[in-house]
């Protein structure tokens, strides 16, 4: 297995910050990872795992031994009355595989084109987008412990999906008493697309496109289509402007907080949850406090939407990890002081 030395990250991650990985080795198959595991001088602990880098801010060079995931592969593992099952590898890109299987003739997945990233990636956050979330269309995963390179399988209870959340976002000794951050490399995910097919249009803006466009029976592709188009407006291109997507999750709140809010800010955009809290537009809140459009250093809020930060700098000058780190204290600093939330940032810092 080849180790590549001081590797420039900067087309790596989507906010285009510049930074070296001081060893990187990219990761092609399960055979090679076993290989590298049973290394005398593996080190667990040093490792950090590697995918389309869209959700990540690097803070400085890369001292653990970065795995670059790049295992390619789909399938179709089993056709029925009920559904389709799908495999694919953790390196896949994730909107080339919604492309797929819309092309193949097994819908589900429309909701969630173009997120940017790997499909190894997708269930660490529990990607979500316009009324679907991974979770709704997920079977299981195959994983690799990196500390003994043990093979496992996780079905979705064992993930313990939440909003932007999983096991694989919490450390051992987390909140939650259990966790594979930094543990597991998430090898294979499976995708289970019942029939018959049922379309999600409950979000507004997909409301908004069947009332402009006078479709009001979209079949999967049309959904594709308006989901690409609506993303394309609101987001920025990372190949343009760099960015890592929303950069903070929503925060929720009690009935009794959002009235208190509500009491001091009439128009602050907020939602119900099924389970009786409230979730509160984190963009809004950002909004509100003034943050959209203003820049620190290189880093950036973006003037279309103050949920997203970006890199403000060229690829000779970017901005750095460190700047990105300062706008969003600055940030989470004002909106606590003006509405009493904390808001927690959705990207891994490295
Ligand atoms: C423009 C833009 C729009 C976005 N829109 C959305 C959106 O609508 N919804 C949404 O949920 N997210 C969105 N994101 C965030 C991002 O695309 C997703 O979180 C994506 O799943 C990250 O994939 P990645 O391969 O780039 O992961 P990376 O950024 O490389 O890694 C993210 C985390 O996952 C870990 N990881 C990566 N691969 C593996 C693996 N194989 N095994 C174990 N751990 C792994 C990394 O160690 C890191 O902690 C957006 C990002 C951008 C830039």
């Amino acid at each position: 297995m080849l180790v590549e030395n001081n590797v420039a990250l900067q087309p790596y991650n989507t906010f285009g910050i510049a930074a070296k990985a001081l060893r990187l080795i990219r990761v092609r198959s399960q055979t090679e990872l076993q290989s590298l595991i049973r290394h005398p001088q593996w080190r667990a602990d040093e490792v950090f795992v590697l995918g389309g880098g869209s959700n990540i801010v690097i803070t400085g060079d890369v001292r653990p031994l970065v795995l670059k995931v790049e295992l390619q592969g789909r399938r179709l593992l089993q056709a029925s009355d009920r559904g389709w099952l799908v495999e694919a590898e953790a390196g896949e890109s994730w909107h080339a595989l919604v492309c797929w299987t819309l092309a193949q003739g097994w819908p589900g997945l429309e909701n969630l084109a173009l997120i940017p990233g790997t499909v190894g990636a997708a269930p660490v956050q529990n990607i979500g987008a316009y009324g679907v979330e991974l979770q709704d269309r997920f079977d299981s995963l195959d994983a690799v412990d990196l500390e003994t390179g043990r093979q496992f399988s996780l079905n979705a209870a064992q993930c313990g999906f939440g909003y932007r959340d999983s096991v694989f976002k919490h450390g051992r000794s987390g909140a939650r008493g259990f966790g594979l951050a930094g543990r597991a490399l998430i090898t294979r995910v499976r995708f289970w697309l019942p029939k018959p097919w049922q379309p999600v249009l409950a979000y507004v803006d997909l409301a908004k496109k069947m009332a402009d466009t006078g479709v009001h029976a979209p079949d999967a592709h049309q959904i594709f289509d308006w989901v690409c188009a609506i993303r394309r407006a609101k987001l920025p291109d990372p190949a343009v402007l760099g960015n890592a997507g929303s950069f903070f999750k929503n925060p929720t709140v009690s009935p009794e907080q959002c009235a208190d809010i509500i009491g001091r800010d009439p128009k602050v955009v907020h939602y119900p949850m099924p389970d009786g809290t409230i979730k509160l537009a984190a963009g809004w809140l950002i909004d509100a406090c003034g943050w959209r459009g203003k820049t620190v250093g290189h880093a950036g809020v973006y003037d279309k939407q103050a949920l997203v930060l970006v890199n403000r700098g060229n690829a000779a000058h970017p901005c750095t990890g460190g700047e990105v780190i300062t706008l969003a204290q600055a940030i989470q600093t004002s909106v606590y002081e003006r509405f009493g939330i904390r808001l927690e940032a959705e990207p891994t810092f490295i």
